[in-house]
């Protein structure tokens, strides 16, 4: 048993989001292709003699109560393996928040993973995403990492071959969404066939190693709502294009947009012409990671 350990919690885009539709009990049945980037929250884990939960971070806007995603995580495997210790979280935050990353499940992802280590707890994988999948649809995946596809509540994972080597360019406008309005504007039920994108086409090009073909079928059902609300996001979009991007899009329900690029020189040009805009508060140059735990 350890008595502190370094976490790195990484964020993801999708390459892929189509909502199949409102089930009636108020959630989405989704199809995403999930892609795990070198872009991350760091994490320590600390055993204290103050007992309790203390979270500390870096933004002074975030929780650092029970409505923190890494408070909540923590919790669970406390009460279930009647831990007695105190703990302290230090989180130093990168992902940029509520912005289609799901940085606040990555983070919930990385404390179960931390703690099952730290105090030997022996849960496979599959036991810490069936803990992770009660706080959040998306913490199974950040537990499982790489390139997936995710069905169900996006719960229901299929691990994809890696997605061909890229260089991928995020930029997060200085503007909020709330993916929870996003999606009750969405009219899921409503919606025409060919607003739907075409997730098979882009699972054909991963499989077949053809980044131009999976960055011209990406597609994003969400853009629906958030792109009319904020058009900067477009306006993000065809920056990256101008610049030589193979493909711009919404990662989740927004507001962050992400180009792929083939060559470095490129993705470094659209850095400085999407910065030099002032489209974006946040801009990361960053790759596909694709380790998965
Ligand atoms: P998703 O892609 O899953 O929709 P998101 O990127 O939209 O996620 P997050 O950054 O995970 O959203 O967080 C959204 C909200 O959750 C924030 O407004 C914040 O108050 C709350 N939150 C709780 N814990 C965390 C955390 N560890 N990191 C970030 N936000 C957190």
């Amino acid at each position: 048993m350890k008595d502190k350990i370094q976490l790195k919690a990484l964020a993801k885009i999708n390459l892929c989001l189509d909502v199949l539709r409102r089930r009636e009990d108020g959630y989405h049945e989704v199809r995403m292709i999930m892609q795990t980037i070198s872009l991350y929250d760091e994490l320590e884990l600390r055993k204290v003699k103050q007992p309790g939960i203390q979270v500390r971070t870096n933004l002074y806007y975030l929780p650092t109560n029970e409505n923190n995603l890494v408070y909540k995580a923590a919790d669970l495997l406390r009460e279930e393996f009647r831990i007695t210790d105190g703990i302290s979280i230090q989180l130093q935050k990168k992902i940029p928040v509520a912005a289609g990353m799901a940085g606040g499940s990555a983070d919930a992802a990385a404390v179960l993973w931390g703690m099952n280590q730290m105090y030997g707890l022996g849960l496979s994988r599959k036991d810490l995403m069936d803990r992770g999948v009660r706080l959040g649809a998306d913490i199974p995946y950040c537990i499982l990492r790489g390139t997936a596809l995710a069905e169900g509540i996006g719960e229901q994972l299929a691990p994809l071959p890696p997605m061909p080597k890229c260089y991928i360019l995020i930029a997060k406008p200085g503007i909020s969404v709330s993916t929870r309005a996003v999606y009750e504007n969405l009219h899921a039920n409503d919606l025409r066939p060919e607003q739907h994108p075409d997730v098979d086409a882009v699972i054909s090009d991963i499989r077949g190693r053809d980044l131009a073909g999976l960055s011209a079928h990406m597609g994003n059902v969400l853009e629906e709502v958030t792109v009319p609300a904020h058009p900067v996001i477009d306006r993000i979009k065809k920056c990256m294009m101008q610049e030589g991007a193979l493909g711009a899009m919404m990662s989740g329900s927004g507001p962050t947009v992400f180009g792929i690029f083939d060559t470095q020189g490129k993705a470094r040009k659209a850095y400085r012409a999407v910065r030099a805009a002032q489209l974006a508060r946040q801009v990361y140059l960053t790759v596909p990671y694709n380790v998965r735990r």
